[in-house]
């Protein structure tokens, strides 16, 4: 098999076929597969791949969860599942054409220096406080962390089998696939494409879900934070011992009552403010930790249905 198209789907009920429609006349000469993962969609999802599925037009394996894991889990199942010598991952909401999926196998195919091709929006249709909070989000996390993300590339990429195997081998439950991306290196060419209109359906990314997202992958790739919770210790601790001098020698000097009740009650505040924030900290690590222990699956399959199995038949 040469191309596998990962696709997740959660609610996409409207744009399933479509997708399988666009994808057979767009690859028109090339040996492909589809794998569909089904994140635990509360529509007719299901019902329209097991529909497409039966029709046997085209080399389809869909992974039926047990519930929402979310996309990241969603990848990884379809990761695995994945035959083909080239991996491109694409959402089912048409929002990501697919004749750039095409482009970015055939630049595969002409460049054997690169091992993935990532595509980037240039321009994003969004608003301007969505594009500044964007755009926050990529400098703060590359001066936390030890990777660097590439700007606005998204999930939507062309990988060989060498890549694949690499993210497969990261099998952390907390998956924050920009972080994986760039962790696992290799040459990867950065290609702009324009960012359709989603077909049918919402998107299911609120702005705080965002935020969460953002919070997520500085926990997930830096321990800066950390290490900033000592250096704020720290200097607290030389600033209170500086303070405390102060106080002795007016006591000793001048020998008067210091009148610093509100002093006392600032002081208090803000230093158990400051205590509450790093326990934060650590406490987000900690819970990440505790998660990461259990070893639980990144995600549960409670059906697979694939082609290739029929064929076997
Ligand atoms: N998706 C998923 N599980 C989820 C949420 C989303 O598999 O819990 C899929 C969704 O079906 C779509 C892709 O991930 O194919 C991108 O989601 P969406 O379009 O909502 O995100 P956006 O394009 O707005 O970033
Ligand atoms: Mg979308």
């Amino acid at each position: 098999m040469k191309l596998s198209l990962v696709a997740p789907c959660y609610n996409e009920e409207g744009n399933v076929r479509l997708f399988c429609e666009e994808a057979r006349r767009i690859l028109e000469g090339i040996e492909y597969e589809i794998v569909f993962i089904n994140d635990g969609s509360k529509d007719g999802t299901l019902k329209v791949l097991k529909e497409l599925y039966a029709e046997k037009k085209d080399n389809l394996k869909i992974i039926n969860f047990s519930r929402n894991f979310g996309k990241e889990a969603g990848l990884y199942a379809g990761l695995q599942h994945a035959g083909g010598d080239y991996v491109v991952i694409i959402d089912t909401d048409m929002q990501q054409p697919i004749e750039v999926a095409r482009e970015m196998v055939e630049f595969l195919e002409e460049h054997p220096e690169y091992d993935e091709v990532a595509a980037y929006q240039e321009e994003r249709k969004e608003g301007k406080i969505m594009t500044a909070f964007k755009s926050a989000f990529y400098s703060m996390i590359n001066k936390l962390c030890d990777v660097e993300l590439y700007k606005n590339a998204s999930d939507f990429r062309c990988l060989r089998r060498s890549v694949v195997n690499a993210i497969l081998s990261m099998s952390e439950y907390h998956r924050f696939s920009k972080g994986i991306f760039a962790w696992i290196g290799f040459e990867t060419y950065y290609r702009p494409y324009e960012v359709r209109e989603r077909n049918a359906g919402t998107t299911s990314w609120s702005f705080w879900k965002l935020v969460n997202y953002a919070l997520e992958g500085v926990v997930s790739f830096s321990t800066k934070p950390l290490k900033m919770a000592t250096k704020l210790g720290v200097v607290t601790s030389i600033l209170a011992i500086l303070y405390m001098l102060v106080v002795i020698i007016q006591k000793l000097a001048f020998g008067i009552n210091i009148p610093g009740y509100p002093t006392v009650i600032v002081l208090i505040l803000l230093i158990g403010g400051i205590q509450l924030t790093v326990l934060g900290i650590i406490g987000e690590y900690l819970a990440k930790m505790h998660i990461e222990v259990k070893n639980r699956p990144i995600y549960i399959a409670k059906n697979v249905w694939s082609y290739e199995d029929t064929e076997k038949e």
